[in-house]
């Protein structure tokens, strides 16, 4: 697979803050990519440098080929559907998406009868058919979602940038969109950045996905990768869906404040913040006498509550220093743990499913 952009070494401050703090990246040709971070941790002005918004202090921006760090963000042809849709109000539907192909710099198109090809193509390719005439102030927000998508996919870039995208919608809709921006994507043959701080949504969509942090990627890998092998204690609190110890490994065990570990056949990572972690749907609630293997792991907690999600359960267990620790229990493979509140139980995992970072 080729690569359509690539970045180097990629430096943006704002005053003293390092906004971009040495970007290395490169996304490949017809992919859905994800960019996970937490608000703040640059992810916008990534964007904004990638299409040219902002000029970079270091660094070097390659799109298909070409060294594009002064060309202004006209002529790089690389599409941004922004996060407040920034939809014309006062135009239809159809113009909406007309405009940015009537009234670009450089080839505007000025024959009538393309530009209503074009539009129409577009307006049936994101689901917008009868509504072309329609005020963009009379549509539901998953609507105005589509018209900026479709005001972008018109002029068919070879990139298309998309900050937080469905961050206006409500979680039904969100859903529904995710599957469409699948299925759009794949009919254009782009590749799609996708920012969001929603570890869910960027596992679900990327191919691949990149975990922005504090202005550095601290890891770009497969959704599956990044889900099952975080390679920082970072990327695993972004996840949400580690316990995270912290400590250190010492003498065949993992030792900190919240109890002692031993150690036997986890998964190892070099890392300058020390760690464990185990995923919230590796443990396993047992009776505080039952038997444990000599390859497991067991931490005795008291029980608290339980939260009902249609198909997991998840049960948050106190530690005697107060710490919580979650474990979720999917229904498809387990029945529902019924615990007594307040009562203690042994909370159990394989070391082998533990990540330790040293
Ligand atoms: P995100 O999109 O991940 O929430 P941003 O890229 O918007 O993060 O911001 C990264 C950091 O840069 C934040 O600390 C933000 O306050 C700062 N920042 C962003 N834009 C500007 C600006 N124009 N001037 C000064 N600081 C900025
Ligand atoms: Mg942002």
């Amino acid at each position: 697979m080729s690569t359509v952009l690539s970045l180097a070494g990629v430096r943006k401050t704002y005053g003293d803050l390092n906004a971009l703090d040495g970007i290395d990246l490169s996304l490949p040709d017809d992919s859905y990519v994800s960019l996970l971070g937490p608000s703040g941790s640059g992810k916008t002005t990534l964007l904004r440098v990638i299409a040219g918004f902002e000029t970079p202090e270091a660094g070097t921006v390659s799109f298909k080929g070409e060294r594009v760090e002064t060309v202004p963000p006209h002529l790089r042809d690389i599409g941004f559907v922004f996060q407040n849709f920034a939809l014309f109000p006062h135009l239809s539907v159809e113009k909406n998406i007309a405009f940015g192909l009537e009234n670009r710099v450089e080839n505007p198109i000025t024959d009538a009868s393309v530009v209503k090809t074009k539009v129409r193509d577009i307006i049936g390719l994101v689901g917008l058919a009868g509504l072309e005439d329609r005020a963009v102030t009379q549509i539901s927000g998953g609507q105005k979602q589509r018209v900026a998508l479709a005001r972008t996919l018109v002029t068919e870039p070879s990139l298309v940038l998309l900050d937080e995208p469905l961050g206006a919608l409500d979680a039904n809709l969100r859903t529904r969109m995710l599957t469409e921006l699948r299925r759009i994507r794949q009919r254009c043959g782009v590749t799609f950045l996708h920012v969001t701080g929603s570890e869910t949504e960027a596992l679900a969509m990327g191919d691949t996905v990149l975990v922005l942090d504090q202005g550095r990627i601290a890891q770009a890998a497969d959704a599956d990768t990044i889900y099952n092998e975080p390679k920082s204690v970072a990327v695993a609190r972004f996840l949400n869906c580690y316990n995270l110890f912290s400590g250190a490994p010492s003498d065949g065990r993992f030792a900190g404040p919240d109890g002692q570990f031993p150690l036997g056949a986890e998964k190892r990572f070099s890392s300058a913040v020390p760690g464990y972690a185990i995923r919230y749907d590796r443990v396993g609630i047992r009776p505080l006498d039952a038997p444990v293997a000599a390859d497991e792991v067991s931490l005795p907690a008291t029980f608290v509550a339980d939260e009902y999600s249609g198909p997991a359960v998840n049960s948050f267990f106190q530690l005697e220093n107060g710490r919580v620790v979650e474990v979720e229990t999917h229904l498809s493979v387990a029945p529902a743990p019924r615990c007594k509140p307040h009562a203690r139980y042994a909370l159990v995992w394989k070391q082998n499913d533990a990540l330790v970072y040293a």
